[in-house]
């Protein structure tokens, strides 16, 4: 790697530093098993990097598997111990919760960072010039990243799909993403309120995973879909057009006891008494929810007692109603909000006004036997929607999730910040390139470490050359010559294993990324260089 060539020189840097301030051996120490630990951390996801980056395979102590590529993922699910190497784990969540996508970008830059960090100590610098250095660095890499960005229109749909693409290009289901990146778009799209239209809530778009057929069957649908099947005993309905649906959050069944208390019944007349009640119960229930015209009924999930018992299925069915249980209480905020209809936490509350309008609710048959219900043509429906996501096995489906939500946070990106920016390593050796210029303007030890850590930028377009099986010392090379004569897009085209003009491949990415990725990658290199001490309490 390009961060390697300059090795330290450990000796006489440790007996010039000596003289400058004594018995700080400790301290050194404490730093430099930081800086490793961190490192290695950075080193496992390296490989990771890019569209011919290679994907882990996790397997969990509880013997769940995961295939994934996602930088984020892979972090969350190792089991790191070391304190600093932890704290490169929770950077690839919050780019994740920042941008979404760059979750190994972020991770693998700064390995550079403290690599670099490394030779500067071992040089003698103090670490605060360092982190000094480094806070001046990120807001002129900033500056440099919006000088190159492009400004983007929401209705420009075609650069909108394109930067999906490149985020899912990298992914386990690229093959897909002729399909899953407009895919994503349109479900970005049309959750946006027009009265805040900067703003996307990702949860107003749920994915719903069934396994069956291939990713390729994955469909966007506006309208409710729910995993599972209608609860029916023998005559109910499972098909209902002009549905008035009602969300229930009480259940349709007897009261029970407390659990410590029992009722003893000791006459066969009492007996009677409780089933006839039990009944009149239960059908006073169902009288009222017909009365207002419901005719499918969606019951929220109760750890408590039965949603629904066999006779009130039984009602149910006569006054032909559609029963779809324990539905998670969770869900409850995405289908009103959907259905345009409010939650019903009572009987006594049950009024037409309440109920929400579709034209079907239907159970539908797919693939290999197994059934959903879908929720279609719903009136006055909310701004969300569901994508249902298909594949053939588990793996693939819950990567293709992991995926789709990389996209889906793409686009949201561009909805919130209208600009985007080359990808294929074109910032980063851009940055790298600039930065360096203005280090030769700077004084003294700040120019010095700013040239270092310039340098250091030059990882992403390496370790993409590198992943990709290409040359990494003369692609990054050509790469430098080029942007040094001005070519501000030229990246690595790893298709053609050569450097193009990467605007013209359709490689483009949000810049909110990429200056997310960089400016909380430097800020964690700061905050492990000022550790000079780990104390543990009990
Ligand atoms: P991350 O988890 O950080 O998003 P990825 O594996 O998605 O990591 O890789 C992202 C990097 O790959 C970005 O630097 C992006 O510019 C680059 N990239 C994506 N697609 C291409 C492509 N087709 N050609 C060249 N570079 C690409
Ligand atoms: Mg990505």
């Amino acid at each position: 790697m390009a961060a390697a060539v300059t090795a330290p020189h450990t000796t006489n840097a440790r007996s010039s530093k000596t003289e400058s301030y004594v018995d700080n051996k400790r301290r050194d120490d404490i730093r430099q098993a930081n800086i490793l630990a961190a490192r290695a951390v950075a080193d496992a996801v390296r490989t990771s990097l890019g569209p011919k980056g290679m994907d882990k395979m996790i397997s969990s102590a509880t013997g769940e598997v995961i295939i994934t590529n996602d930088g984020a993922t892979i972090l969350n699910k190792m089991e790191v111990l070391q304190p600093a190497a932890k704290m490169l784990v929770d950077l690839s969540r919050s780019q994740d919760a920042a941008a979404g996508d760059g979750t190994t970008t972020v991770v693998v830059l700064a390995g550079s960072l403290l690599r670099r960090s490394l030779t500067l100590l071992s040089a003698g610098i103090h670490p605060t010039v360092i982190s000094d250095s480094l806070y001046k660095l990120s807001v002129r890499a900033v500056d440099v990243l919006h000088s190159m960005a492009i400004p983007l229109e929401l209705s420009d749909r075609d650069s909108l799909v394109k930067s999906a693409a490149t985020s899912l290009n990298s992914k386990v289901v690229s093959q897909y993403s002729s399909l899953l990146a407009p895919l994503a778009v349109d479900a970005v799209l049309s959750v946006v309120d027009p009265e805040h239209p900067d703003l996307v809530d990702l949860r107003d778009i749920k994915i719903v995973k069934k396994l069956g057929g291939t990713v390729d069957d994955t469909e966007l649908i506006r309208g409710l879909v729910f995993d599972k099947k209608v609860s029916h005993t023998a005559g109910g309905p499972t098909r209902v057009e002009n549905a008035k649906i009602a969300v229930i959050q009480f259940q349709i069944s007897p009261p029970k006891t407390d659990i410590e208390q029992s009722i003893i019944v000791s006459d066969y007349t009492q007996m009677d008494r409780i089933l006839r009640e039990e009944r009149n119960y239960i059908l006073g229930m169902v009288k009222k929810i017909k009365a207002s015209g419901c005719n499918v009924l969606l019951i929220q999930k109760s750890i408590l007692r039965d949603a629904v018992t066999d006779l009130s299925l039984h009602y149910l069915a006569k006054a032909k109603i559609l029963v779809v249980k324990d539905v998670e209480r969770d869900e409850i905020e995405f289908i009103t909000k959907t259905l345009n209809c409010l939650p019903i936490a009572n009987i006594e509350h049950f009024r037409e006004e309440k109920l929400g309008h579709a034209d079907l609710v239907e159970e539908v048959l797919i693939g290999d036997g197994s059934k959903i219900i879908k929720i279609t043509g719903i009136k006055d429906v909310g701004r969300t929607t569901t994508v249902l996501v298909r594949g053939s096995n588990q793996l693939m489906i819950d990567e293709a999730e992991r995926s789709l939500h990389d996209a889906l946070c793409v686009v949201r990106c561009l909805v919130n910040k209208r600009y985007l920016i080359a990808g294929g390593g074109a910032p980063e050796i851009d940055m790298s390139w600039q930065l360096g210029v203005w280090a030769k303007e700077l004084k003294g030890m700040e120019s010095f470490c700013v040239k270092e850590f310039a340098e250091a930028l030059e990882v992403i377009p390496y370790t993409l050359a590198e992943n990709a099986g290409l040359n990494p010392i003369s692609i990054v090379t050509e790469l430098r010559n080029r942007h040094a004569e001005g070519e501000t897009n030229a990246g690595i085209n790893v298709r053609k294993g050569q450097i193009t003009n990467i605007l013209e491949e359709n490689v483009v990415q949000p810049l909110l990324v990429s200056t997310s990725a960089v400016t909380l990658a430097i800020e964690c290199v700061r905050m492990i260089l000022k550790i000079d001490d780990i104390v543990t309490v009990r």
